[in-house]
């Protein structure tokens, strides 16, 4: 039967456009559709935008730092509007040119919603129909709402860089990657933030000791935490301001909310009933090692398969499932040791075991650690500390684990986690000479 396409792609986000431009390369003919616009959460509302607001966000400190370095920054001010128009228009660039890889490529690019109509075949929002010998869904994940009166009065990270005046209060819900990163965003705005959440820990896939420096650093910052809050309810009150419910823990006014209690895989509407592809209890798309769903024609990969939420393991996904289905290069990824990094003020950065997996997990754990003032905080008078934890194999001497918490802690970690990946001993850390004076030297001189 001859195919309108080999590839069909649902949608453009990070795993789909790479999918899709290493497949056109190896030779096939490759749509993608995309209902939004072309880049997904990453570029378009997530990891971009967010990082360019962390950079924008911290001059606040930076600024109040510069005196004790003699300078005058008397009638520094800020501008809301200046910051979110030119990160809007940094994406749009950005859009612009994933659109071009898309064309470079000769990817064909349907603008709009497709559904999945068959092994084979989708249809379009223009109600046209595509077939294909293969569909790839890539159509990532969604901002979880809570089920709560009034929970509509709130909004999500789509629309908080949008966002018309920045807030005098904002509460966030949540305690995970989002709600601590625009906590530290909002914070240095000026805005006073509240981050409230039902359970009893932060960040609870992160090693807690290193969660709870962000802790006691975030407080410090002025930043309202309060754990183990139920959200009950939102109402808007009569001047204007709105009103979460805390039940037992208290009410809390406020001018914002801000969900932030995790992303569910976007599947609503996307016919995967008409083919018969298997979803898990959270509506995941099962996708196995190959990235294929029980249905030999289809696959999946990114957040909507709910494996590893990151836009680096989406990609390697959609590249792995183009050079395994198109490039005669059957591939798997693995996921270990990935590493991650919070980008909350100051930022959290890890790979590998925490010290509570370790100890779960092997005989014998060393832990080493470093609790230091950065050299630029100490002269800017800045009582703020930073936290390396190093755990390792006490049978083999293998690093198992790195936790940062300090400043720049995601560039300082990426090259660190090359020597957990591959496996490198304390001992070889302690046999690499310090690069001083640097924070990062503190990996190799934990004792
Ligand atoms: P997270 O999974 O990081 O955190 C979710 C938070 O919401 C947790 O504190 C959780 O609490 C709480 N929560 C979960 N369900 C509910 C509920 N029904 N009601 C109230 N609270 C709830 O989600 P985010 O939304 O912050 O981010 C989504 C994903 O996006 C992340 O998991 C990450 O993979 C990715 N991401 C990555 C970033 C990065 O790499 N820097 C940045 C932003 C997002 P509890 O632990 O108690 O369940």
């Amino acid at each position: 039967m001859a195919f309108d396409y080999d590839l069909f792609v649902i949608g453009a986000g990070s795993g789909g456009v790479r999918a899709s431009r290493i497949a056109a390369g190896h030779g096939a003919r490759v749509a993608v559709a995309e209902e939004y616009r072309v880049g997904g959460t990453c570029v378009i509302r997530g990891c971009v935008p967010k990082k360019l607001l962390v950079y924008g966000s911290h001059f606040a400190e930076d600024l109040a730092d510069a005196k004790r370095f003699g300078w005058n920054t008397n009638g520094a001010s800020f501008d809301w509007n200046i910051l979110r128009d030119n990160v809007a228009a940094e994406v749009d660039r950005l859009e612009g040119l994933y659109g071009q890889t898309l064309e470079n490529n000769q990817v064909q690019l349907f603008a709009q919603r497709a559904a999945i109509t068959g092994p084979n075949e989708v249809r379009l929002a223009d109600g046209s129909t595509v077939t294909a010998k293969y569909i790839l869904i890539a159509t990532g994940a969604w901002p979880a709402i809570p089920q709560i009166p009034g929970a509509d009065l709130g909004i999500t990270s789509n629309e908080v860089f949008g966002l018309k005046n920045l807030p005098k209060r904002a509460v966030i819900a949540g305690a995970g990657y989002i709600a601590n990163e625009f906590a530290g965003i909002f914070n240095e705005l000026g805005v006073q933030v509240t981050l409230a959440s039902r359970g009893d820990k932060m960040l609870r896939s992160y090693d807690q000791e290193i969660v709870g420096k962000l802790l006691d650093i975030s407080r410090e910052k002025g930043i309202d935490i309060r754990l183990n809050f139920p959200f009950l309810g939102v109402s808007r009150q009569a001047d204007g301001s709105l009103l979460v419910d805390g039940g037992d823990a208290g009410n809390i006014e406020t001018d914002l909310i801000l969900w932030a209690i995790g992303r569910v895989p976007k599947v609503a509407g996307l016919g995967l009933e008409n083919a018969g592809i298997l979803q898990d209890a959270s509506g995941a798309v099962i996708a196995g090692d190959y990235n294929q769903t029980n249905v030999p024609s289809v696959y999946a990969v990114g957040d909507v398969t709910n494996r590893v939420q990151l836009t680096p393991v989406a990609i390697r996904e959609g590249h792995a499932f183009a050079d395994s289905v198109f490039g005669g290069n059957p591939r798997i990824i693995d996921y270990a040791s990935i590493p991650t990094a919070v980008f909350s003020n100051p930022p959290i950065a890890s790979v590998g075991l925490t010290e509570e997996e370790a100890r779960a997990q092997l005989s014998a754990v060393k832990i080493f650690k470093s609790d230091f003032r950065a050299m630029k905080n100490v002269l800017a008078g800045r009582n703020e500390r930073a936290l390396y934890k190093m755990v390792v194999d006490g049978q083999t001497d293998k690093v198992v684990g790195l936790h940062l918490i300090g400043p720049d802690s995601g560039e300082i970690l990426q090259a660190a986690a090359v020597a957990v990946k591959a496996g490198l001993t304390k001992q070889d850390f302690d046999d690499t000479v310090a690069l001083h004076p640097s924070m990062a030297e503190e990996l190799v001189l934990l004792k």
